[in-house]
């Protein structure tokens, strides 16, 4: 039954990555609080593997301990003619372990879930249902995910097609995740199998493009991943899940969180690592600092971290101009191969957690330009508009 207007200390509109974690940092900072999240499809958190690299975190944050997640002590990368082990830890959960630690807050009684109730409207107080509800609260955070229409945007996409097998004769030969095995053919821009060994018999791939266009092919993602499971002798294997998202990779606009209510989080904030795509790091940050603050200071806080981060944010938008709009497709997975290659694990580190400094930054431009890069193609690449997902 659909709950009806009621007061809240927190409303969150939407139930993706950033709610779960704003739900469980509250739950932990705030443990009295009464908190509602609004979600217009049937289930929490849809259909999604979530990764980060241990230090995303900082080690003040318990919380994300709630999450039953996966750690693995290091990771590979491949690319042609090179290879290499870091030695970061890495961790994966899904939407099933971020929801069961959502719903073991919600039995305490604090947290209400209203799913299939679409919000239709939102203010500094309050948000207006599609089932007619009203629900309101001291603060409101609008949690909706990426704008759905990317026609306007000026962007790259980062695109995967994932398959979750299960082995039926035979383990996985790999027991360390492989972020980028760039080796397979390079269509459709930068492409790469994303390798999670989930346990022995069970592993997820997933067919990644770093592209132009939003599309996806499934029927091409299943072959590349059959392909791959036969050059291994793996003869004998089941298709339990799939999963797919297509994520807007901005070239221009910086954080730019509203200073007034209601409060933008997740990707419609611009609380996402615009290079890499992982939202998991700023999503952290961005539940840690609003469950920690008081209500009249949330938006300077905010307002702080947005702050604190917008160098990271901006160079981060830079990159991605450079490689969508000043490498050929094809090229593409030399930027990444000399990414792994030049730069030791502590920068990778860090750029991948959004704390890259002034000189990683350098690091991470020094070397030879991509091919193609002439003075006027690089000032021209600057005549773009904002990103409207990350400004309206
Ligand atoms: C290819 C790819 C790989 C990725 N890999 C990773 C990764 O490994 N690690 C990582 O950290 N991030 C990853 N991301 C990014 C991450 O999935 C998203 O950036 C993140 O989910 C954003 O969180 P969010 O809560 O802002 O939005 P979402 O998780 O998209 O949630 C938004 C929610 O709001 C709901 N909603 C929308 N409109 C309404 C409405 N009107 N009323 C009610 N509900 C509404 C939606 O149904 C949805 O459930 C990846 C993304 C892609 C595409």
């Amino acid at each position: 039954m659909l709950l009806q207007n009621r007061e809240y200390d927190f409303v969150i509109a939407g139930g993706g990555l950033q709610a779960g974690l704003l739900a469980l940092a509250i739950h932990n900072h705030q443990t009295d609080a009464r908190v509602l999240i609004v979600e217009e499809n049937d289930r929490l958190f849809g259909n999604h593997t979530w990764s980060f690299h241990g230090s995303d975190v900082p080690e003040s944050v318990t919380w994300l301990k709630a999450v039953s997640y996966q750690h693995w002590p290091a990771y590979k990368v491949k690319f042609p003619s090179y290879e290499k082990r870091i030695n970061l830890g890495y961790c994966s959960f899904s939407s099933a372990q971020l929801n069961a630690a959502v719903e073991a807050v919600a039995l305490q009684g604090n947290l209400d879930i209203q799913t299939g109730d679409s919000v239709e409207a939102i203010s500094a107080d309050s948000l207006q249902t599609a089932s007619g509800a009203t629900f309101t609260g001291k603060v409101i955070v609008d949690c909706r995910g990426a704008r759905r229409d990317h026609s306007s945007i000026r962007c790259g996409f980062q695109k995967f097609h994932g398959f979750e097998v299960e082995l039926e004769q035979q383990e996985w030969p790999d027991r360390l995740p492989i972020l980028m095995d760039a080796t397979v053919d390079q269509q459709d821009g930068f492409r790469f199998l994303y390798v999670l060994p989930l346990t022995s018999r069970r592993v997820l791939i997933e067919d990644t493009y770093f592209s132009e266009t939003p599309t996806l092919d499934r029927q091409n993602s299943l072959s590349e991943v059959k392909n791959y499971l036969a050059e291994r002798s793996i003869e004998n294997w089941t298709l339990v899940r799939e999963e797919n998202g297509c994520l807007p990779m901005p070239f221009n606009s910086s954080m730019k969180p509203n200073a007034t209510a209601p409060i933008r989080g997740g990707f419609r904030g611009g609380w996402f690592h615009a290079a890499t795509g992982y939202s998991l790091p700023l999503a952290v940050r961005f539940a840690e600092t609003i469950a920690t603050s008081s209500p009249k200071k949330i938006d300077q806080q905010i307002s702080l971290l947005a702050t604190q981060n917008r160098f990271q944010a901006t160079f981060s938008r830079f990159l991605n101009r450079l490689l969508f709009q000043l490498v050929s497709p094809r090229k593409r997975f030399e930027i990444f191969r000399r990414f792994y290659r030049a730069l030791p694990d502590t920068t990778i580190e860090r750029f991948y957690a959004h704390e890259f400094t002034k000189l990683d930054a350098a690091r991470i431009l020094i070397g030879a330009p991509p091919r193609g890069l002439t003075p006027v193609r690089f000032l021209n690449s600057f005549r773009v508009q904002p990103c409207p997902v990350l400004q309206s």
